[in-house]
């Protein structure tokens, strides 16, 4: 995907209609910078205002994929390139995350054990030996809470029966039994309940 003719051509549909940057980010409640960097070609417009960008600009989201009015002749080939792409985005993006969870976890845990560690084996009065875990219990749990959020939204759990691959509740990935990333689950589409693999590709 090229961010160059994506923001020209963002650049070009707006000046056709008459808006300014600072009336089109009004329009999409975000902020007027947002719409010059789209239009500098540093980033990509966030997937949630691409369809409301699309109807303001009187484009499809596959012209605005491929920075041009795509040719109905040509329109099934460049959405099928363009999809490709985004979901080659996604996978890294997913990939990225699940480090992420990792990188979390691991923090998280090494903040508790130090403070624990530290709250045994030093002398010291007992109410600080009382915050001094507080202190490490509380990252803990929050840093836990959102590393699981993280690994439930990264890509897909493939069910172990059916290969059915999908994004289950927080819930069901919390209260799941788990070796690392393998969860135990009910699967929606057989319905039974069986290890679930977690993977980035559809
Ligand atoms: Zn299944």
């Amino acid at each position: 995907m090229d961010q160059i003719k994506i923001g020209k051509f963002i650049s070009l549909k707006r000046k056709e209609k008459n808006i300014t940057q600072s009336e089109l980010s009004e329009m999409l409640g975000i902020t007027d910078r947002a719409i010059s960097k789209w239009e500098n070609g540093i980033c990509l417009p966030d997937a949630s205002n691409m369809p409301d960008l699309c109807k303001i600009l009187d484009i499809t989201i596959n012209d605005l994929f491929s920075g041009e009015v795509v040719d109905m002749k040509d329109n099934e080939k460049k959405l099928e390139e363009n999809l490709l792409e985004m979901t080659k985005i996604k996978e890294q993006r997913d990939k990225e995350l699940l480090a992420l969870e990792v990188f979390i976890g691991v923090f998280v845990t090494i903040i508790m054990i130090a403070c624990i560690f530290i709250a045994t084996f030093i002398n010291m009065p007992d109410w600080l030996r009382v915050i001094l875990i507080i202190i490490g219990i509380i990252p803990f749990a929050i840093g836990i809470s959102y590393a699981i959020r993280i690994e439930q939204i990264a890509g897909y759990y493939e069910c172990g029966n059916c290969h059915y691959k999908y994004v289950p509740t927080y819930k069901s990935v919390l209260f799941a039994t788990h070796i690392n990333r393998t969860r135990k689950m009910k699967c929606p589409k057989c319905n039974k309940k069986n290890w679930h693999k977690k993977v980035v590709s559809k």
